[in-house]
């Protein structure tokens, strides 16, 4: 493709198009062409090897799925509009898969029984569907998609661990053979449950995930779930000035409220409303700060989202933008970060549209019904491992995520066992998971150059681009025909470039499409009875007799 639509904005989504590797057909649905759908089935045979050799069966499940095991775990409710939901000619409804863990406990409480039969692990590399609110960099972020998910089933909570080790190193194995350099991080368990988890983050400035990173501490975590270090509040002040209500009309920004008043950001504080099913907590955290919804959802225990501002309207009695702690309606609990209890005097909404406070003090003016961390993390805050050393954050693409998820599924779809002393058990499961299509568009973000992509020998669609330079010169025909042959029969995947078209594109369309090597033969080198070899990676050219060219490059590369 020459000219890419301007929605492409990161190089994998530009490049993919440009070399073509992917068509779009609507947002988040492509089209994988045959040289994207080569690396795709590199990144799967990789995946597959690691999986097999970790002990993991293959299988492949129904795409298609009907609602009644989704009703059963409450993910049918708890998945949201992310779910693609369907009916049949019947009017039963479907769900079309985003991943496996229904199917697969189903599948298992009917197959398996004994403790005999654990542990057991299965995987399936298939098509996903997610209806993303913002489906976008091309296959990174689309609504359907190619997964590669794994679940486990032990017996008890040791042998989950196990699974889980191997899978994270399996993991390890599978992304360094794509070339990625990528790390795990602890992470947030969401909406799938379940104790403990890692992602795998490739590290690039285009990825979506932040990561909280501490190289002195060895610490990484996602940043979504970054504890920040508590600092110690101070006794409120007896001489403290009195609150005073004062007009700030129209003014409902941080920004807006701290030009009308002269004061900096973090001599407010903000008041949010979060809802969890039916119960609205107020969230304070200071006016340079922002309230972190998965730790307020950890406080509540379920998932959480800001209050509509009808909710907002009728429990201040006011405008979105005025909340304030003092004189909030009393059945309303007030959490508070301990930021806020570290200030001796705030400025707050008012619970009146077009007024705030100014000398809040927490203690006298209100109090907080809970203290904790409820704010995101940033640079510079103090690392949870070791407070004296500062955190980071960089950027990642979240390429894998391994769970231990517990018994969640295996008791709500009664997938049990016999144990060795008669009783009767859940079984305890894991389950892991690696966006194929995914880490195909995180290898070209680490693997790219201004001219184009360059793959690294191990998913490389080819790897050999054979360019012929003197389509209309029967010898070069000859000699290139001949050459492909050679190459092929010693084990060499080649693309064969005889389009007839000019050296210079030919040259401009191979840098693009990034194959590792280079060979071309064209008027003068065949005078020479040589061919040109050209690394992809370094630029780094040869002149090789057309006798040598397979011992040349078998010496140089190591593709398996
Ligand atoms: P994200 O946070 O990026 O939305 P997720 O945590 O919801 O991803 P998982 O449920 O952990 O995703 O799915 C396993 C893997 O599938 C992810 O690690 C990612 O590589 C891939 N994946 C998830 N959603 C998408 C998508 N919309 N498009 C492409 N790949 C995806
Ligand atoms: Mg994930």
């Amino acid at each position: 493709m020459r000219e890419v639509p301007k929605e492409a904005e990161i190089p994998s989504h530009i490049l993919m198009l440009r070399a073509g590797l992917i068509r779009m057909l609507s947002a988040g649905l492509y089209t994988h062409l045959p040289l994207g759908l080569r690396v795709i089935q590199k990144v799967s045979r990789i995946v597959r090897e690691e999986m097999n050799g970790a002990g993991a069966c293959e299988v492949l499940m129904p795409t298609l799925q009907p609602d009644t095991l989704w009703k059963q775990t409450g993910r049918w409710n708890d998945m949201g509009p992310e779910l693609m939901r369907l009916q049949d000619r019947h009017e039963r409804d479907f769900v079309l898969g985003p991943t496996h863990e229904e199917i697969i406990t189903h599948l298992v409480a009917s197959a398996l029984s004994s403790y005999r039969d654990l542990p057991k692990n299965l995987y399936q590399i298939q098509t996903k569907f997610r209806d993303e609110v913002r489906p976008r960099f091309g296959v990174m972020r689309s609504r359907e998609f190619i997964m590669k998910d794994a679940y486990s089933f032990d017996k008890d909570e040791a042998g989950c661990k196990s699974s889980y080790d191997d899978m994270y190193q399996a993991y390890d194995r599978i992304f360094k053979r794509c070339g990625l350099d990528c790390y795990p991080v602890a992470a947030d368990t969401g909406v799938m449950g379940g104790s403990g988890s890692h992602e795998f983050m490739a590290l690039a400035d285009s990825g979506e995930a932040e990561i909280a990173v501490c190289k002195e501490a060895n610490f990484a975590v996602n940043l979504e779930i970054c504890e920040v270090p508590p600092v110690p509040a101070v006794e409120p002040n007896p001489s403290a000035p009195d609150a005073e209500v004062v007009d700030t009309p129209n003014k409902t920004t941080i920004e807006d409220v701290t030009a009308f008043l002269k004061k900096k950001p973090g001599e407010l504080v903000k008041t949010l409303l979060f809802q969890g099913g039916e119960k609205v907590v107020a969230v304070l955290v200071r006016g340079d700060r922002d309230a972190n919804p998965i730790k307020v959802g950890r406080e509540m225990g379920c998932l959480v989202d800001l209050a509509e501002p009808g909710v907002v309207k009728e429990i201040t009695g006011c405008e979105v933008g005025y909340a304030g702690p003092v004189g909030l309606k009393s059945d309303v609990e007030i959490w508070a970060d301990p930021e806020v209890l570290a200030m001796e005097e705030m400025t707050t909404g008012a619970n009146q549209t077009g007024r705030h406070i100014l000398h809040v003090v927490a203690g006298r003016d209100f109090k907080p019904t809970r203290v904790a961390d409820l704010r995101w993390a940033v640079p510079d805050d103090p690392c949870p491992e070791d407070p004296s050393k500062a955190i980071e954050v960089v950027r990642g693409i979240e390429v894998g995520q391994v769970f231990q998820l517990g018994t969640k599924y295996s008791e709500k779809l009664e997938a049990t066992f016999q144990d060795e002393d008669g009783t009767s058990k859940p079984m305890i499961m894991g389950c892991y998971g690696i966006g194929v299509t995914r880490t195909v568009a995180a290898v070209i973000e680490q693997h790219h150059d201004e001219k184009g992509i360059v793959w690294p020998e191990s998913v490389a669609p080819f790897h050999i681009h054979l360019l012929s330079l003197g389509t209309h010169m029967p010898e070069i025909v000859e000699a290139c025909d001949k050459l492909a042959e050679s190459l092929a029969e010693a084990g060499f995947e080649v693309l064969y470039d005889d389009r007839d078209e000019r050296p210079g594109g030919k040259f401009k369309d191979a840098d693009l499409m990034g194959i590792p090597w280079q060979v071309s033969i064209g008027k003068k080198s065949l005078e020479k009875g040589v061919c040109e070899i050209t690394r992809r990676s370094s630029g780094e050219r040869s002149e090789v007799s057309i006798e040598e060219a397979i011992s040349f490059l078998k010496d140089r590369s190591n593709f398996q």
